[in-house]
């Protein structure tokens, strides 16, 4: 992800720490200045910040080893001061495998939550827990020994640890609202899709989702709580992006390739110049080509990224196959999914349309597809 850094990988999945998670530290100093805190008040702040990011990046993990189960890759995970976000491939398409992914994040803060309460009860006196409890939720600041109403004094270390513990479960509590597309928001959809299928299931859980993101920015505003209301922003674009995809890939999955393919395409020869590859695009309407060999034999593609690439070095000279790139194959009868999926993961911009036999009947391009589907949606 753009304007990242990697810190580690663990179990495969890289671990990224987004530039605004640095804000994270002028917040602290800001925060430690305004109230008036000690060294070792504010030390302990930047742990239990730390400490929570920790909880945070479990959470992620949850989601993605959740989805490892159900064969889906986890890209990387990437924290940010509103958060993180485990960016999976795609979404399981079952809708109680969604419904755990979804929920598996939430769950390990609750398993974290928990084992914190049974080992602190462990720790203090008995009697203590419950007023100890209600104390340290009471008392923002940790750094100090607290006295409970009937006089057990509470080290700032069990302080802390009631507090994340505390905090975490605010975390379950803040991750089920369903505003979809955060966790809770997926449980909903998950749920709803069972009972109306996906496309529908996904159009209310993202109508809702931009109502609870409104009253989270206006909620946001109303208590200056900035954090707040720029998560409502991110969910509503979020939820928005999320939905179109869904409805896009409802309709592409109605159709097959033999109904979008081009017949009549340009053929560009491996051994000519790139300046024929340069000419072509500038005074044709189509902008990835097809590259072909002597023996009139399909040996790849050529993207417009490339052609202007030589054009502007310029290298006008070199052969077309030095700039060819893997060609991928569809069959007619291959959903318009599985065209779009290729297209996507391989950053191409066009594909070829061959029959059982291997002999190629067309090609579909990023803008066919995307007329085609401004043409369906418009009807
Ligand atoms: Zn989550």
């Amino acid at each position: 992800m753009r304007g990242s850094l990697k810190v580690f990988t663990w179990l495969g999945i890289p671990v990224f720490l987004h530039w605004t998670f640095g804000l994270i530290f002028l917040y602290i100093l800001w925060h430690a200045q305004s109230e008036g805190l000690g060294i070792a008040e504010t030390i302990w702040l930047t742990v239990l910040f730390m400490s929570l990011f920790l909880c945070v990046l479990l959470h992620e993990y949850g989601h993605a080893i959740a989805a490892r189960r159900y064969g889906v890759k986890t890209r990387d995970i990437v924290l940010m001061p509103i958060g993180g976000v485990a960016r999976l491939e795609r979404m399981p398409e079952k809708p109680f495998h969604e419904f755990v992914v979804a929920i598996a994040g939430p769950a390990v803060n609750v398993v974290i939550a928990v084992i914190l309460f049974v080992v602190i009860s462990f720790t203090v006196e008995a009697g203590s827990f419950g007023e100890m409890l209600f104390s340290a939720v009471q008392t923002r600041n940790i750094g100090q020994e607290i006295a409970t109403e009937s006089g057990y004094l509470m080290s700032p270390t069990v302080h802390f640890f009631i507090y994340l513990a505390f905090t975490n479960l605010m975390l379950v509590i803040f991750n089920m609202i369903p505003a979809f597309p955060m966790d809770g928001g997926r449980v909903f959809r998950a749920l709803l899709s069972m009972w109306l299928g996906r496309p529908k299931a996904t159009r209310i859980a993202a109508w809702l989702g931009q109502v609870i993101a409104l009253i989270l920015v206006g909620a946001g505003l109303w208590s200056s709580d900035v954090m707040l209301s720029i998560l409502g922003i991110f969910v509503i674009y979020a939820a928005r992006a999320e939905n179109d995809n869904v409805q896009t890939e409802d309709l592409l999955s109605r159709y097959k390739a033999r109904d979008v393919l081009r017949p009549h395409f340009t053929r560009l020869r491996s051994n000519d110049w790139m300046l024929t590859a340069i000419e072509t695009l500038r005074h044709g309407l189509e902008r990835h080509f097809l590259v072909f060999d002597v023996n009139d034999r399909l040996v790849g593609i050529l993207e417009e990224e490339d052609i202007v690439r030589a054009m502007r070095k310029p290298d006008v000279t070199s052969e077309i196959s030095q700039y060819t790139q893997n060609v991928q194959l569809v069959q007619l009868d291959d959903s318009l999914v599985k065209v779009q999926n290729l297209i996507r993961q391989q950053g191409i911009g066009i594909i070829g349309v061959a029959d059982e036999s291997g002999k190629l009947l067309g090609v579909i391009d990023k803008a066919g597809m995307m007329y085609f589907v401004r043409m369906e949606e418009g009807k």
